[in-house]
């Protein structure tokens, strides 16, 4: 009954065998190898995009500072959304690799409003003594467990480009987002305004690696340059390589991405019946409100997953806010006596 993150499962036999099949003689080493060259293709032609710069890293949170530092200068700011993982939970790492731009919260959601954005663009940057304008970061699907549209996307990015700004996509979600919205990678991306995006992978069952994509191949060189001083470029590059074609073949991405929602989708049910949902809940998170007594049972059966709030102290019938997260492994039968147990 863990439900506390999708980084948290194990990942698939396939990925496990493509590590294997790999494991194989010598391969020339920091990407140069074959197989690197024949996967950076198969990801051009999942995202229709040939002429694609294309690399691979092993943590989300280096894709995105590798990503922004191309994109802004030190003395730029990055616009994001409050609770965005770059301004949350990389510990100042894009500040750091962007050499000291700063970050700019706008509106009071995880989604732009297009409007909210197109005020703080308009009245930010303009003299020497301000943080100049720099990229606009989305985040598909948010740290809420929230999708944009691609209508909804191609109104942030819109506004982006009235600006003459670049939009990074934050995917640690990516195929969540793409299969919830039955769209192409292409039409999540750059057919929507999207200058470089992150095609996730390690939330969605790799052990580690995720893809940083520039639909311009203008910033390669500096990407190369910036993941090597960063020390971001793996050696035996072929081990990250053979993460990312086990995930490419038969788009295991996406039957990961589709179980996983189906699985948050069948936890929904049951705790609509005994809590609060917050918004409407289309990928692998959910937020809700039960009872503290639910939670505290819950626990005490095994179940684990965190919740915004003490669930040992306080009136057992008041309600607490709890994060919940499937990834592709959790059982159907977890998840049933998880909602046995709290009475759903
Ligand atoms: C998990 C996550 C990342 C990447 O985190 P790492 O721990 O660095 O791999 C980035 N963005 C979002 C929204 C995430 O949830």
């Amino acid at each position: 009954m863990f439900f506390a993150s999708d980084n948290s499962g194990p990942v698939p036999p396939q990925v496990l065998e493509a590590l294997t099949r790999a494991n194989e003689g010598h391969a020339k080493g920091y990407g140069t190898d074959p197989l690197t060259e024949e996967v950076t293709q198969q990801l051009r032609d999942l995202f229709e995009a040939p002429e694609a710069a294309v690399y691979l890293v092993a943590t989300g949170t280096v894709a995105n500072c590798l990503a922004l530092a191309c994109y802004a200068q030190p003395f730029d700011t990055v616009y994001c959304t409050p609770p965005a993982h770059i301004e949350e939970d990389e510990c100042n790492a894009p500040e750091f690799y962007t050499g000291g731009a700063k970050l700019t919260l706008v509106g009071e959601s995880d989604r732009f409003e297009p409007s909210v954005l197109r005020r703080a663009i308009g009245g930010s940057g303009g003299s020497v003594h301000n943080a100049q304008r720099g990229p606009v970061s989305i985040t598909q699907a948010t740290e809420k467990g929230n999708i944009y549209s691609l209508d909804d996307l191609r109104a942030v990015t819109g506004v982006a480009r009235e600006f003459g700004l670049p939009v990074h996509l934050d995917g640690a979600r990516f195929a969540n987002a793409c299969v919830a919205l039955g769209c192409t990678p292409a039409e999540m991306t750059w057919k929507s305004g999207v200058d470089v995006a992150v095609f996730g992978g390690t939330k969605n069952g790799l052990m580690g690696v995720e893809a940083v994509i520039f639909f311009d191949p203008e910033k390669a060189r500096e990407f190369e340059l910036r993941r090597k001083r960063g020390g971001h470029l793996f050696s035996k590059h072929r081990y990250l390589t053979a993460q990312m074609q086990a995930y490419l073949a038969d788009d295991l991405w996406a039957e990961l991405a589709r179980t996983a929602n189906a699985k948050s989708t069948r936890l929904l049910a049951g705790l609509q019946k005994v809590g609060k949902i917050e918004g409407d809940p289309r990928v692998n998170m959910i937020f809700a409100r039960l009872p503290r007594k639910l939670h505290a049972r819950a626990f005490e059966a095994g179940a684990y997953y965190y919740c915004m709030g003490d669930i040992a102290e306080g009136d057992p019938e008041e309600p607490v806010k709890a994060r919940f997260v499937c990834d592709w492994s959790i059982e159907d039968a977890e998840i049933d006596r998880y909602l046995e147990v709290i009475g759903a």
